[in-house]
């Protein structure tokens, strides 16, 4: 690369995104620094199912998905929470999530995230590759375990839409659900089986590998907590942080998971961002082998087979970024998870809580700022962080050497809702 196109980015958050991206813009020869406030990152991507779900392409916002939304209210522990007192905050994400939900809208948003998704795998290999992270990455497929034909057929409209869109998938009954994962207890009547799925061992040796790849390639990587973007002539010109840092960047990345649009706002870009919180137990001595990751379809969480033992997490909890944790619903999904594997251990785990960045349409925003051609928007992975981290640090390098995205830009303009 000439020194006419080397570039000062700063790029805020050093979550999967921010290092995805900040890895891609190293190989691209640009000059790039990673400002996070924590050591490892308080966000998201070290504690998560660590699933590369390439096949996940289907908004969550479906077609007669607003019956559903009284029960949210009524049951705080259920799959699908919503803290009553956060509901007035939460009113104008409910808004467009129910708007996004008719069919013409949900078709078009699964088209979008097919195509995004496509290079899922793919664009790891670089990143992986060179840090000797590629053991890391088990690609043994999912299975989708149903109770009952009954709660298969009611995902009938997710199936056939992902299979519209190129999603490749195996039926499977109860016999050969015992073939793939023999610890599978009678309640996993029937299932679905998709090979085109990986998963992390562990995703915060992911999220730590990824860090000192980008620092041996010469990124600079800064514990500071942004506070201030500052203008020059109405461009924005630097970050002021907490510690009285001056960042001074040609382009500004923002990455900063569920803390996003806080820093969006101040350059007049607002978004309407919630948080999906979600939890998960991790049991060192399991006394069970999973050989795939498995989702449990009707009660909606997942059991992850990682490098430090059995990981038995979902849940989405509407309650705001800042409230407590209530990791009782820990408690409740590792109740749930002996329903299905009989002889589960669910003594000595790890309890953990991530705030998911969640768009109303699950499509993330990959975008130019309204206002600033300088500033970049990387947020709102919400379920599929870990799965897009590579595809988002891909386009947000082709974005700023403006070469031709693979995908429809459009989808994940974040002025479309506007
Ligand atoms: C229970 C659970 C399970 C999940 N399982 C999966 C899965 O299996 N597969 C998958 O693909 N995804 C999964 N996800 C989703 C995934 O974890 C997220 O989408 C992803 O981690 C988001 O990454 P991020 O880099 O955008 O945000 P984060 O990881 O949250 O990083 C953002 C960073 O920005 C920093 N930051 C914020 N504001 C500032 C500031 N002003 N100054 C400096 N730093 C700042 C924060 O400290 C944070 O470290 C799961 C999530 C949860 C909760």
């Amino acid at each position: 690369m000439g020194n006419g196109t080397k570039k000062r980015i700063l790029i805020i958050g050093s979550g999967i995104i921010g290092l995805c991206s900040g890895n891609y813009l190293l190989k691209d020869g640009h000059d790039v620094t990673i400002v996070e406030r924590e050591a490892l990152g308080d966000g998201a991507s070290c504690g998560n199912a660590g699933a590369i779900a390439a096949t996940e392409v289907v908004p969550f916002a479906l077609p007669g998905l607003w019956k559903d939304v009284p029960g949210w209210l009524l049951d705080p522990l259920g799959p699908l929470s919503l803290r009553l007192s956060y509901l007035p905050q939460f009113l104008p994400w409910l808004y467009l999530f129910l708007k996004s939900s008719n069919q013409k809208k949900v078709e078009k948003s699964t088209k979008a995230m097919a195509a995004f998704l496509e290079n899922a795998f793919e664009d790891y290999k670089p990143l992986l590759g060179n840090a000797g992270l590629e053991g890391l990455l088990k690609k043994e497929g999912s299975i989708m375990a149903y109770k009952s034909e009954k709660g298969r057929a009611k995902d009938q409209y997710f199936w056939d839409l992902s299979q519209r869109n190129g999603i490749e998938f195996q039926h499977l009954n109860r016999q050969e659900i015992l073939e793939r994962e023999p610890a599978l207890g009678e309640q996993a009547h029937c299932g679905v089986y998709q090979a085109n799925w990986g998963h992390f061992a562990n995703p915060a040796d992911l999220v730590m590998g990824l860090a000192k790849e980008f620092q041996k390639n010469g990124g600079t990587h800064l514990i500071d907590e942004v506070e201030a973007i500052e203008f020059e002539d109405n461009k924005p010109k630097l970050a002021r942080t907490k510690d009285g840092q001056a960042l001074e960047f040609d382009h500004l990345i923002i990455a900063a998971g569920a803390w996003s649009t806080r820093l969006s706002r101040k350059l007049g870009d607002n978004f309407t961002l919630d948080t999906e919180r979600g939890y998960n137990t991790t049991l060192p001595t399991p006394g069970v082998e999973l050989n795939n990751m498995v989702l449990f379809a009707e009660d909606k969480f997942v059991a992850t087979p990682m490098s430090m033992g059995l990981r038995i997490g979902g849940a989405v909890e509407f309650a705001g970024i800042d409230a407590k944790p209530n990791y009782s619903r820990c408690d409740t999904l590792l109740t749930l998870a002996k329903g299905y594997l009989p002889d589960l251990n669910g003594e000595g785990g790890t309890k953990w809580m991530g705030r998911r960045p969640s768009t109303p349409d699950s499509v993330p925003v990959i975008s130019p700022s309204r206002h600033h051609p300088n500033v970049h928007y990387a947020f709102g992975h919400g379920h599929l962080g870990i799965t897009a981290g590579a595809v988002t640090g891909r386009a947000i390098s082709d974005m700023i050497a403006k070469r031709p995205s693979e995908f429809d830009l459009a989808s994940f303009h974040i002025n479309r809702f506007d």
